[in-house]
């Protein structure tokens, strides 16, 4: 089982070229053994509905695709390509900046089926979607309360609660009248979860913008420049002054380095507690403290 994602930043690249480095990422991750996979990409904005039904997203970016399967990755990749020729999908189309999610699963809540794969989302707009490595221990008890705030669940695994948890917390801050950010949307979530985890959440109503995190379970994040590997590749600060540039560049995050590798050698092996948003280009690493109401902002070294 394993996560990857993929988001280029200041450099135009094809859809097709952004579905084949999450397909190589979950290639790449196969080993660790899987029963079933998925990716979350961007569809176009003008075709915002959810499904049949003709009400409009509740957003102005464009709308997520999520593609999910059981079995092997290449019949991920079948029917996602196929699905993409029925929808009449761009594969040409070039983005400047594109956040893209994948997983490969290994069910311990829920058989492999579709439903039950990653992406799990929060709703048929898909405002939230989440990967996820690990076991939520607490999911149940999380489960009944967003019940009884009219949640309706699709899936019988313990991950579905954490999309759903997402947009109660913005919803919540949303009736209240009050700006929230992606990263105190998921330090909401992540106080509320027990068990471990490695997460990566995508929405729309952050377009561009990914957020990991993680307890028990490894994640690294890479970051490729694409001006001047020179400059990089011999820097050693903290992560936010390496890629707060405004310079074209890839950044990745991934179950293990195997999949980073091919791509960087400029990666973070992110730590326990660590809360990493990538936004604008660049990054930026909040401590979460369970017992404190704000996260710290910590200064981390990419290894090179
Ligand atoms: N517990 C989650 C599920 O069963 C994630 C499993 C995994 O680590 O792949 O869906």
């Amino acid at each position: 089982c394993g996560i990857f994602a993929y988001l280029n930043y200041n450099v135009a690249r094809e859809r097709r070229y952004i579905m084949e480095v999450l397909f190589n990422g979950l290639r790449r991750l196969e080993y660790r053994g899987y029963d079933s996979s998925g990716i979350a990409i961007d569809g176009d904005r003008e075709s915002n509905s959810a499904g049949d039904c003709a009400a409009p997203a509740p957003y102005d970016s464009a709308e997520p695709l999520v593609f999910r399967q059981a079995g092997k990755i290449e019949s991920l990749v079948g029917s996602v390509y196929s699905e993409v020729d029925s929808m009449d999908l761009d594969l040409e189309k070039p983005f400047m900046v594109h956040a893209g999610v994948a997983h490969t699963r290994w069910a311990t809540h829920g058989v492999p089926s579709p439903k039950n794969s990653h992406p799990q989302s929060s709703d048929l707009f898909n405002e939230f979607l989440v990967v996820h490595n690990g076991i939520i221990t607490n999911y149940e008890v999380l489960k009944e309360t967003l019940i009884r705030h009219g949640f309706t669940f699709e899936s019988d695994t313990d991950t579905e609660v954490i999309p759903k948890l997402a947009k109660f917390v913005f919803d919540q801050a949303r009736e209240g009248d009050q700006a929230v950010s992606f990263s105190q949307v998921v330090i909401e979530v992540i106080r509320q979860l027990e068990g471990a985890y490695a997460l990566i959440f995508k929405s729309p109503h952050y377009p561009n913008e990914l957020i990991a995190c993680k307890r028990g379970s490894t994640l690294i994040l890479g970051v490729k420049s694409l001006t001047d590997e020179r400059n990089y590749s011999s820097a050693f600060g903290d992560v936010k002054s390496l890629t707060a540039d405004g310079q074209p560049k890839e950044l990745f995050f991934s179950s293990d380095l195997y999949a980073i590798v091919e791509h960087t050698k400029n990666y973070l092996a992110i730590e326990d507690n660590e809360v990493v948003h990538l936004k604008d280009g660049s990054v930026s690493v909040l401590k979460f403290d369970h017992n404190k109401e704000k996260p710290a902002s910590v200064q981390r070294a990419l290894s090179v």
